[in-house]
C-alpha cells in the first residue's frame, strides 16, 4: 500500500479533497493511506508561526527550516522519500506517475509550501525530490500535492472501476485517448457519429484509432 503524509498549513483544503470520489474510495479499500498534517503542530514558538521575513530584506515571508525538519524527524521511515512542492521544480508528466504508483509500500511525505517559498535549507538538506505542475505560480502547494495524490492512486492497480480506460488514455500511449459520446443519440441536431451506433467491433476500433492519432 502506498501511504501519503501531507504536510500543510491548511488541512482542511486537503481534505477536503481527499474525503471525496476515487481518492477516498481508493483508501476505504485499504489501496492507499492519507495522513494529513498540521505544520504548526511542529512550529517552535508559543504563536505556532512557520514562517518569518527574509534575510537581506524584500518582499514576502519565508517558510522557516525548523518546523519542517522537525516534522520530518518524527514522520520519516526507513523507505521514506520526501517530496516538495515548488513552481522550479521537475515538472510532472504521466511517466513518472506511473513510476510512483507501481511502487509497493511506498512512503511519499509532500511538503505544501506558502508565500515565498521555503527557506533554501530546506530545498538543500531535506527533501529528495521537486516537483512542478506547471509554468505558472500558486499560492500554495496543496493543489500541487492533491494533484500528485490524484494522479498516483488512479494508477494503482485495483483503484479504478474498469482499467481498460488507463490503457487508451491520452499520455499513456504516443496517442491522445479517442472522443466518447454517450446518450442520446442526438441532442440539439449534434449527431452521434454513425460508427459507434453500427456494433461492428472492428470498425469502430478503427474508427477510434483514426481519431485518436487526428486529435494529436
Ligand atoms: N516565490 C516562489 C513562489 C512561491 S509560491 C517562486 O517565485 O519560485 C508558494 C508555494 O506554492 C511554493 O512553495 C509551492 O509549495 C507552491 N507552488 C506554487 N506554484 C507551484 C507549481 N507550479 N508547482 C508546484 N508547487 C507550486
Amino acid at each position: 500500500m502506498i501511504h501519503f503524509d501531507i504536510v500543510t498549513i491548511f488541512p482542511e483544503v486537503i481534505s477536503a479533497y481527499t474525503n471525496s470520489s476515487i481518492v477516498k474510495r481508493a483508501q476505504e479499500k485499504g489501496l492507499i493511506k492519507i495522513d494529513i498534517h498540521n505544520l504548526r503542530d511542529w512550529a517552535i514558538d508559543k504563536h505556532k508561526s512557520v514562517d518569518d521575513t527574509p534575510y537581506g530584506g524584500g518582499p514576502g515571508m519565508v517558510m522557516k527550516v525548523e518546523p519542517i525538519y522537525n516534522c520530518l524527524k518524527e514522520l520519516k521511515k526507513e523507505n521514506s522519500i520526501v517530496i516538495l512542492t515548488s513552481p522550479k521544480g521537475e515538472k510532472l508528466v504521466q511517466s513518472k506517475l506511473h513510476q510512483l504508483s507501481q511502487k509497493k509500500d511506498s512512503h511519499y511525505i509532500i511538503l505544501c509550501g506558502h508565500y515565498e517559498g521555503f527557506d533554501q535549507r530546506v530545498h538543500d538538506n531535506l527533501v529528495d525530490w521537486e516537483f512542478s505542475i506547471g509554468e505558472y505560480v500558486l499560492s500554495g502547494g496543496e493543489l500541487p500535492a492533491l494533484v500528485l495524490v490524484d494522479g498516483i492512486t488512479r494508477l494503482i492497480s485495483g483503484v479504478l472501476g474498469n482499467e481498460q480506460s488507463l490503457i487508451s488514455e491520452t499520455f499513456n500511449t504516443d496517442n491522445p485517448d479517442y472522443p466518447t459520446y454517450t446518450k442520446p443519440e442526438i441532442f440539439n441536431n449534434w449527431k452521434v457519429p454513425e460508427v459507434l451506433l453500427s456494433g461492428n467491433h472492428k470498425e469502430i476500433k478503427e474508427w477510434r484509432e483514426k481519431k485518436s492519432k487526428l486529435s494529436k
